[in-house]
Order: structure tokens, then C-alpha cells, then sequence
């Protein structure tokens, strides 16, 4: 095990969790969906109604919150949320919450910790320039709003979620000004990450590339 570490990040949509996932099954890596991890936090506090202005209750909230990932479910106080941490209400409300310093460096030290002796692969908006500057493989995975948001609108549909696509691009794009404007670790690329625009380019071309630069560690 040589503790290799891939950072995909990206706006919302860009393909980062399919591209992260195929990956993570090929070489046997272990998946991190950061992405997850905020919004279950988003969602604790929805349900509980935590104001997101009160520094002390979110402190609270970190202290006293267990988050639990196993393969592609998610556990929050171990109660599943894999559904629920999808839903309108937290996509929108995510970004606030991700903007708060007490969350993301709980957050950020989590991710370090569960990384920790392995072969990883971590998608999110920080990982190659915050959470693992040193990471071996940086992607900065981009591709057009529109396009983003027509991927998104399919999947939502297929899942019976009734919504429109306008509603969608409004969404991706108010997640994205937030994401890439808020002063904690904004959404940006490395300066050593490989940008692909994901708009022109077929899955399999990423992967193909993202596959050979991990070869090349092995
Ligand atoms: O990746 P996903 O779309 O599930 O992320 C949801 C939100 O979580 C993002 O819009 C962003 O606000 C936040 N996030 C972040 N840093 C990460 C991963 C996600 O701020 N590393």
C-alpha cells in the first residue's frame, strides 16, 4: 500500500462522484464523497432547526454528531440518510452550511483521518488545495452549467423528483457563486491539478487518463 491519493474537484455536476466511483473499483481505492459529509451536517441542522448564524449550536451540532459512510450509504447518528442528504432542501442550503470555518475544519480533519495508510480518492471542492496539497493526482473536472445542470435534471427525473431543468441550472448555478466566492477554502483549481472539461470529452477518455497516471504510481 503506497498511500496514494487522488483529488477530483469540481462544480457541482461535473461528473466528479461517477468519474471518483469507477475509478475507486478499479484499483481497489477507497471512495471518499466529502460532498456527503456536508450535507449530512446541512441536513442535521434542517431537521433539528439549528440556525446557521449560531456559531456555538453549530459547534455543538460537530461535537455531537457521528457520520458514518459504508460503500455508497450513508449513516448519520447511525440512522441512513443516503436519500435524504439528496434532497432539494439540502442542495440548497449546503453551500451555507459549507462556508462555515468550524465545519470545514472538522470536516477537513475527518477526511485526513479516514484517508490515513490507504489508497483514497476524495471528490469535493478543496481536496487538492486544501485538504491534500500534497496529493499525488489532482483533476479539476469542469463542464458547461448547462450541461451540468441537463445531467442533473435527468437524474432527478429518473428518480421521480419533480423539478425543472430551469430550477436546476438556477440551483447549480447559486451552489457554484457560493462554492467559489466564500472565503473559507473556496471552490478553485490547484495550481498542479490537470483542468478536463468533461462538455467535449467522453467518460472513458477521464478515466483512461486519470487510469494512467495512477499506473504510473502503482
Ligand atoms: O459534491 P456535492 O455536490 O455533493 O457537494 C455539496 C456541497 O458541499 C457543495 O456545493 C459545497 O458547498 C460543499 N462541499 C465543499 N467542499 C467539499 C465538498 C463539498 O464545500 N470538499
Amino acid at each position: 500500500m503506497k498511500n496514494i491519493i487522488v483529488a477530483i474537484d469540481g462544480p457541482a455536476g461535473s461528473g466528479k462522484s461517477t468519474i471518483a466511483k469507477i475509478i475507486a473499483d478499479r484499483y481497489s481505492f477507497t471512495y471518499i464523497d466529502t460532498g456527503a459529509m456536508y450535507r449530512m451536517i446541512t441536513l442535521y441542522c434542517l431537521d433539528n432547526n439549528i440556525d446557521f448564524e449560531d456559531e456555538l449550536a453549530i459547534k455543538n451540532v460537530l461535537d455531537n454528531i457521528s457520520l458514518d459512510m459504508q460503500g455508497d450509504k450513508f449513516f448519520l447518528n447511525n440512522k441512513e440518510v443516503t436519500k435524504e442528504i439528496r434532497e432539494t432542501r439540502v442542495n440548497e442550503n449546503v453551500s451555507k452550511i459549507a462556508s462555515i470555518r468550524i465545519v470545514r475544519e472538522n470536516l477537513v480533519n475527518l477526511q485526513r483521518k479516514i484517508s490515513q495508510g490507504k489508497n483514497v480518492i476524495l471528490d469535493g471542492r478543496d481536496i487538492g488545495t486544501v485538504v491534500f496539497p500534497n496529493a499525488q493526482i489532482k483533476i479539476y473536472l469542469i463542464a458547461s452549467p448547462e450541461e451540468r445542470a441537463k445531467r442533473r435534471y435527468k437524474e432527478l427525473i429518473q428518480k421521480g423528483t419533480e423539478i425543472s431543468y430551469d430550477e436546476v441550472l438556477k440551483s447549480i448555478k447559486e451552489r457554484d457563486y457560493i462554492d467559489s466566492t466564500r472565503k473559507e477554502s473556496p471552490l478553485m483549481k490547484a495550481d498542479d491539478a490537470v483542468e478536463l472539461d468533461s462538455t467535449g470529452l467522453k467518460i472513458d477518455e477521464v478515466l483512461d487518463f486519470i487510469s494512467k497516471k495512477i499506473e504510473e504510481k502503482l
